[in-house]
């Protein structure tokens, strides 16, 4: 196996709302390349995880982090970070679609723009290619100037990550990114997910309740669970093939064979 190579380390991260704790001294590394699930019930603190990785839980009113997130060595909240280019290199989808009221070119363009001025050319190649890895161009080609909020709930989730591929990022985090599609939609996006993975260069953490799916899509696994002061914490992290099968921790034990008998 290759040497495993963090690309996020977490150390002993704390979260608050306000004066509420929400998650408590999470340490964990995110591994290069791989594909990380993030499991738990309801309401211990997946989606406020993730959204500590890339800052974006900042834009929550009164929200605290305590402790480090380091992606590749350099600690995210220290204040120097520009926070434009953090949200670039650590994207995000969410679990619903939130595509901008725009055409499906301009919603895949959109982020790129920002970065900087490009000619024409580059950026029409750009698009094309976000949308070609994003397994959509076929669907999409003869409509990249129609409304995409048009489009049906997987598209515009395979939209969704197109536009944060477009901008080259290191890692992609990923709330749920099939709960509000069908089966066959999620089954599109899971061998998307798929297809990504075997792009070693790009890092995936994913949030999901669909426990078959993180068996086939993950690489590592990290259990949360509510302790029993009701805060968040991150309860076991291991291999996903171990954490399914001979997981160490009795709580991980009765989630997943809870779910998966
Ligand atoms: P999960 O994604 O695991 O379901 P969340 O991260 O969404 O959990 O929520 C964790 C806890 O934080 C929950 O108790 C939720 O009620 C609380 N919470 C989420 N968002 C806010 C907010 N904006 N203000 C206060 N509490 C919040
Ligand atoms: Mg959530």
């Amino acid at each position: 196996m290759n040497k495993l190579i963090p690309a996020i380390k977490v150390k002993n991260l704390s979260f608050y709302y306000h004066t509420q704790k929400i998650l408590e001294g999470v340490s964990m590394d995110i591994y290069q390349g791989k594909v990380t699930a993030i499991i738990g019930p309801s309401g211990c603190g997946k989606s406020t995880f993730l959204k500590c990785l890339n800052r974006m839980i900042e834009l929550e009113p009164e929200a605290r982090v305590e402790g480090r997130v380091e992606f590749f060595n350099q600690n995210i909240y220290e204040r120097r970070v520009n926070l434009n280019r953090l949200r670039r290199q650590v994207s995000m989808v969410f679990s619903k679609p939130n595509l901008f009221p725009m055409s499906v070119y301009d919603n895949v363009a959109y982020g790129v723009k920002i970065v900087g001025w490009r000619p024409k050319a580059e950026l029409d190649e750009i698009v094309e290619s976000a949308i070609k890895d994003a397994d959509l161009w076929d669907e999409v080609k003869n409509k990249l100037h129609k409304s995409a909020l048009d489009l049906s709930g997987g598209q515009q989730q395979r939209l969704c990550i197109a536009r944060a591929l477009a901008v080259k990022p290191q890692i992609i985090l990923m709330d749920e990114p099939c709960f509000a599609l069908d089966t066959i939609a999620s089954v599109k996006v899971e061998s998307l997910i798929q297809s990504l993975r075997l792009r070693s260069e790009l890092t995936m953490v994913i949030v999901s309740h669909n426990l078959p799916q993180v068996t086939r899509l993950s690489d590592f696994t990290a259990f949360f669970q509510n302790n029993e002061n009701r805060i968040g914490e991150m309860v076991e992290f291991g291999a996903t093939k171990k954490i399914f099968t001979t997981p160490v921790d009795s709580r991980t034990r009765d989630y997943i064979f809870a779910r998966i008998a």
